[in-house]
């Protein structure tokens, strides 16, 4: 069993003598505290290389914490390890007689799964397991935070709520359809690891966590840009690629009152299956189908040539299932060029991820804003040299992505971005070199 050491929680008694010993004397960073209500315990976060230390101050007098100091005084209260696999390390445990306290794992902060072992058992240490992704923990609320964007953090970056955003008379909805897991190294490409991991950290797997927010635009049409991955994939697939889909697009679509029916355009940025997994779904008698069935499905004709014409390099991305039925029904609209696909909503070809990746443009009495698609994925990728290593054309990519910069910039455009886990819209603050992102917050609450 491999685990990583992922916090230190010590039980303070005074909260301000605590920081004149880590933060001041020490000379430690602290990065920000949390109140968890429901332990009644507030808990400050000093970052010690990889791992964390978390100071926890009891808020009552009938808090665990409180009751922990009375006990013993001050000191270490629990170790956190990381493991990969929580089940198979409590099995493990349990034919070894080691007593638990959770026999189970349960839900922890943050998508993380945690399971405690009995002090008795770990010589006098309460040891906690947990399985999560690299999503923010109580240990790591900086998890994905972007240098570029100091203090910001969203008050729930996880909630996955639908985000509203007003461009003139067009209505930008942001949906959402869960998350993926992708290796660390090839999301960075020539990046070093010692320079991306401690901005976006990776899982226990190596593996960033990437939303995945489609684009819902009404106008004089109802058009959705790219669906997610959809729910067609199978055991195997989701483990590989760490696919959490608890809220997905259905439930994303319903928050925003549009039903299937209601699109008429489906627009794809491109054919990859985190993209096209969602314009199909399986039906009850094991057909896949066309999951909007009224709607007009724009894909640009050199993506869909090389969609069906597939290498050893890119065959993996592309999964016929997600794209060859909509032919068969007869919904496929292919375009050769830019276009206008409704007043307002304009498509460009923006070659590197593939060498026919589209982003769409969107004008309103004045106003603009940008749906990038994977030429720039998250905020993570906008410094020009963090390209992925999943591009083919990363020097197209740079080329693009420095112009598309340049005109969001002159045009004052929101960016949407459609992986970060947790900025959906961003407006460029700055100039090339000294470019940083400023978070655009939803006009919904
Ligand atoms: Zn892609
Ligand atoms: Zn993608």
């Amino acid at each position: 069993m491999k685990a990583w050491l992922d916090h230190v929680g010590i039980a303070v008694n005074d909260v301000a003598e605590a920081l004149a010993f880590y933060r001041d004397a020490l000379g430690l960073e602290i990065e920000g505290s949390e109140e968890v209500a429901s332990q009644r315990v507030r808990a400050h976060f000093v970052r010690a290389g990889a791992a964390a230390l978390e100071l926890l101050e009891a808020t009552a007098a009938d808090s665990p914490i409180a009751k922990y100091v009375d006990r013993r005084g001050p000191g270490l209260h629990h170790i956190t390890l990381r493991v990969d696999d929580l089940a198979a390390a409590l099995a493990r445990l349990k034919t070894r007689g080691i007593r638990l306290i959770d026999e189970q794992p349960r839900p922890g902060a943050e998508h993380a799964q945690v399971a405690f072992i009995h002090p008795s058992a770990a010589h006098g240490v309460l040891v906690e397991l947990k399985q999560g992704p690299a999503a923010p923990t109580p240990a790591d609320p900086g998890a994905g935070r972007h240098p570029d964007m100091p203090g910001f953090t969203p008050p729930d970056p996880f909630s996955q709520r639908i985000q509203r955003f007003q461009v003139g008379d067009l209505e930008l909805i942001s949906l959402y359809d869960g998350y993926i897991h992708l290796d660390g190294g090839a999301m960075f490409g020539i990046i070093p690891r010692t320079l991306w991991a401690p901005r976006v950290p990776p899982d226990a797997r190596g593996r960033v966590t990437l939303a995945m927010r489609p684009l819902l635009i009404r106008g004089s049409r109802t058009m959705l840009i790219d669906a997610g991955l959809g729910d067609k994939e199978d055991a195997r697939f989701c483990d590989i690629y760490g696919v959490e889909r608890a809220t997905h697009l259905e439930h994303a679509l319903a928050e925003a009152g549009i039903t299937a029916d209601a699109i008429d355009v489906v627009v794809a940025t491109h054919l990859h299956f985190d993209h096209a997994g969602g314009f199909t779904v399986r039906d009850a008698a094991g057909r896949v189908r066309p999951r909007f069935p009224r709607a007009q499905y724009v894909v640009r004709r050199g993506e869909w040539e090389v969609a069906n014409h597939t290498h050893e390099r890119n065959r993996a991305s592309y999964r016929p299932a997600n794209f060859l039925p909509l032919a068969e029904a007869g919904l496929l609209s292919l375009v050769d060029d830019d276009a206008t696909v409704m007043p307002g909503v304009r498509l460009e070809r923006t070659p590197g991820h593939t060498a026919h990746h589209q982003s769409i443009w969107i004008e309103s009495r004045g106003q603009h804003a940008v749906f990038i698609g994977d030429l720039i994925p998250t905020t993570a990728h906008v410094p020009e040299a963090w390209i992925m290593g999943y591009d083919l054309y990363p020097v197209d990519t740079l080329v693009h992505k420095k112009q598309l910069l340049q005109t969001a910039e002159e045009r004052a455009a929101l960016l949407l971005f459609e992986h970060d886990p947790r900025v959906a819209a961003a407006r460029v603050v700055g100039t090339a070199g000294r470019r940083t992102m400023e978070p655009v917050p939803p006009a919904n609450p």
